[in-house]
């Protein structure tokens, strides 16, 4: 089975980013133009998610854009993965990048040195986990966000029922 890909639109950019940490394919469009977002859905076959009951109506994305309902970020979450049937991730492992949708590479401590100037020193010694973004080079490590992506994580598992 083919995995499903998002394309969101202008209003869902945090949606986009957390979708992408819990695992799920999500596209942003090049241009924020309804008009873009439908055609760059069509090109990725993504489904749109929008909260634009204009922009569904448009023929090329009929039967491929879902309007999300929800107002607040967690029950966003629960919405998508709950319409979609898509799996929780059980634990919160960087898949992919939060800025691109790049596949994410675990990366070792001495490929860190080399790319110093992105990350403070601080980090560097405390850190024991590091990932690279195969598309766009963007370095992550395990940090003090880790416990808000956990939390939202097992909120999200608590609340959906698939
Ligand atoms: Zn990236």
């Amino acid at each position: 089975m083919e995995t499903i890909k998002f394309v969101c639109d202008v209003m869902l950019k945090n949606l986009t980013r957390w979708l992408r940490m819990f695992n799920v394919n999500a596209l942003y469009p090049p241009s924020e133009s309804d008009e873009d977002v439908v055609s760059f859905a069509v090109q990725h076959s993504a489904v749109v998610l929008t909260k634009d009951k204009e922009l569904c109506k448009r023929r090329a994305v009929i039967g491929k854009c879902y309007i999300i309902k929800s107002e607040n970020l967690d029950d966003m979450l629960k919405e998508v993965f709950e319409k979609f049937l898509l799996p929780a991730p059980k634990t919160f492992t960087p898949k992919l990048c939060p800025l691109c949708n790049g596949e994410l590479y675990r990366i070792g401590i001495d490929e860190i040195e080399s790319n110093k100037n992105k990350i403070p020193p601080k980090v560097i010694k405390n850190s024991e986990r590091f990932w690279r973004c195969g598309s766009c080079g963007q370095v992550f490590w395990e940090g003090t966000h880790w416990n808000e992506i956990n939390n939202r994580l097992e909120r999200l598992k608590k609340k959906i029922k698939n």
